[in-house]
């Protein structure tokens, strides 16, 4: 495989596994970070061969940069995306760079004769917005936002994809589009500077949630996620095609149990209690993050991934091995004290 392949935001938790893979299989590389500065801290985290990869600057928010990153380029995985781990007051602060940095990447795509486009959406397009319950969600899903209490980050993502595919059925011309949508990414931490996604558990290692309030969320693997990726980068006739990437659904109390039975007096700190669902609600009155939760008290959504298994040929480490190697990474890398 000699083929060049730009991977935006390569400073990202997610790109950082998708690069390794990709140069691992034969590609070339294109990464964009915002500032180049970034470069030299990134490769040395990358551990890559340096010869394979080539950065380019380019924001989300502005035009600079995104038509010299893709010259040369067959294919695209547009992976970067604002993922705080606070809430901001201002949803648009994630809406516009989520949307319009993946218009600017695909108007660019195309202009250099990119053949395909897998951009990196999110469960968080397909899950949300349906109200409490059990619920099972397929690629057949949208994130509904006219309802209430949707969080600026799922507007995002939903926004994004949505303007993504509406641009390539009226503009894209020969550009295939397809899209991955991952549930919570955890798995092994390759830097420092972490993804919002591996917060969870050091939360939990580091004591500082004192109590699990009853939501949870779809576990997958950050190293299957990057696997789909080049999957989809890979196989014939994905034009339009959207893969849920994800593992079994886990309440955080259990995420707290697996914590606790397989890392023994590393996981002193990981709480047994639980906070009632009351609690969260009055919580949410001054806490932003307590807000997000309260939608999700007490519901299940399943999100099948049998899609990408089938098509694709895909398949997950169990959510156990996910959970207890971003614990072991966080403390290696001395993230979380014990
Ligand atoms: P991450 O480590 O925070 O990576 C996000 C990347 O986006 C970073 O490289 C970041 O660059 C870049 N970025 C953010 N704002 C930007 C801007 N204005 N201009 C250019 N680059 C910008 O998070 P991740 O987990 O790898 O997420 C990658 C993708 O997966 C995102 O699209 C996210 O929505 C999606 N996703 C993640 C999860 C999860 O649980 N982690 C789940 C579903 C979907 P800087 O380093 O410069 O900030």
């Amino acid at each position: 495989m000699t083929d060049t392949v730009l991977v935006s935001g390569g400073s990202g938790y997610i790109a950082g596994f998708l690069i390794r893979q990709l140069v691992a299989e034969g590609w070339m590389v294109h990464t964009t970070v915002r500032d180049l500065a970034k470069e030299g801290v990134v490769r040395e985290l990358l551990a890559v061969d340096n010869s394979r990869v080539k950065f380019f600057a380019a924001d989300l928010n502005a035009d600079t940069g995104w038509t010299q990153a893709m010259a040369g380029c067959g294919f695209v995985a547009h992976v970067a995306s604002p993922l705080p781990a606070g809430v901001p007051k201002d949803a648009d602060e994630l809406i516009v760079p989520a949307r319009d940095g993946a218009l600017r990447a695909l108007r660019a795509a195309k202009a250099a004769g990119v053949k395909r486009f897998v951009m990196t959406s999110s469960v968080a397009a397909i899950a949300y917005g349906r109200g409490r319950g059990v619920h099972t969600f397929t690629e057949a899903d949208w994130t509904d936002l006219s309802k209430p209490g949707i969080s600026p980050y799922v507007q995002s993502k939903t926004v994004a994809e949505r303007a993504a595919r509406d641009w390539v059925a009226a503009e894209g011309g020969e550009l295939e589009y397809c899209s991955i949508c991952p549930s919570v990414v955890l798995g092994p931490v390759w830097s420092r500077d972490y993804s919002a996604s591996v917060m969870i558990v050091r939360k939990l290692l580091d004591g500082s949630m004192g109590a699990c309030p009853d939501f949870g969320f779809g576990v997958v693997d950050v190293r299957d996620v990057a696997d789909l990726h080049v999957r989809a980068l890979k196989a014939p006739g994905m034009a339009g095609e959207r893969f849920i990437a994800s593992g079994r659904f886990v309440k955080l109390r259990e995420v707290a149990d697996i914590l606790r039975a397989q890392l023994g007096s590393e996981a002193a700190k990981v709480t047994t209690r639980n906070v009632p669902d009351w609690m969260v609600r009055v919580a949410a009155h001054f806490n932003p993050l307590a807000r997000a939760v309260v939608p999700e008290l007490g519901s299940v959504r399943h999100q099948d991934a049998s899609h990408a298994k089938a098509v694709l040929g895909w398949a997950t480490r169990p959510i156990e091995q996910s959970i207890v190697d971003t614990a072991r990474c966080l403390i290696d890398l001395g993230i979380v004290k014990i």
